[in-house]
């Protein structure tokens, strides 16, 4: 099988927006044209499994299966130290349903709030499927470490980008331009990860 070049579109299995223009940004340079699952009317799918990788896996099957295209999954969340790496898989959906990252922030800075270990790292797992029953997916994974402040800053990124504080730039990852978010995040270390990989041709 040959690489990159095989992939001219792609299904993004993801609703969530503020990941997609990360993951439209970063695959840009690659000529891969990117389509959101809303395209092709797909559903979110369920996200049972207690890991990122089998949750990105079923989500990039299922868009895959559904619109007939490769697809890319990326499962990815915020893992505390004091929570033992949660709310990690129930990121999204940490203050339950419906999914708000208002009610998720407010319950991650309560938890954490008389905790002296604030420290958190994002943790990000991208699946490329070719289809839906390839067994060969490339998986790539990265991770981006920072900790937890108790009030927000900045008005970029998206979910928990506002109390995620790295100590290293003195600013939250609401407060990055998203090239340099881009450069640094977990998302992308990840998707830098899966290009190298269809770069090389091991796919
Ligand atoms: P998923 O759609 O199941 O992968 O949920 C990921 C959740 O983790 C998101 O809804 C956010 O709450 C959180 N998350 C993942 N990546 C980021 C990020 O880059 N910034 C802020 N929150 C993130």
């Amino acid at each position: 099988m040959s690489g990159a070049a095989e992939i001219q579109k792609l299904v993004i299995a993801s609703g969530n927006a503020g990941k997609l223009r990360e993951i439209r940004h970063l695959l840009d340079p690659l000529g891969i044209e990117v389509l959101p699952q809303s395209a092709f009317s797909i559903t979110e799918v369920e996200e049972p499994y207690c890991t990122f990788v089998e949750n990105a896996l079923a989500k990039a099957r299922h868009a895959s299966k559904s619109s007939g295209l490769a697809a890319l999954a990326d499962d990815s969340g915020i893992c505390a130290n004091a929570l033992n790496g949660g709310p990690g898989v129930y990121s999204a959906r940490y203050a339950g349903e419906p999914k708000s990252d208002e009610r998720n922030n407010q319950k991650l800075v309560d938890v954490l709030r008389n905790q002296t270990d604030r420290r958190a790292h994002y943790y990000c797992v991208m699946v490329l499927v070719r289809h839906a029953d390839d067994p060969q997916p490339i998986i790539a994974d990265g991770a981006w470490h920072g900790e937890i402040i108790l009030e927000p800053r900045g008005e970029g990124g998206f979910g928990y980008d506002p109390y995620f504080f790295l100590p290293d730039l003195g600013k939250t990852g609401a407060e990055l331009p998203m090239e340099l978010k881009n450069r640094i995040s977990h998302r992308g270390k990840a998707l830098a990860r899966l290009t190298e990989c269809l770069k090389e041709g091991a796919f």
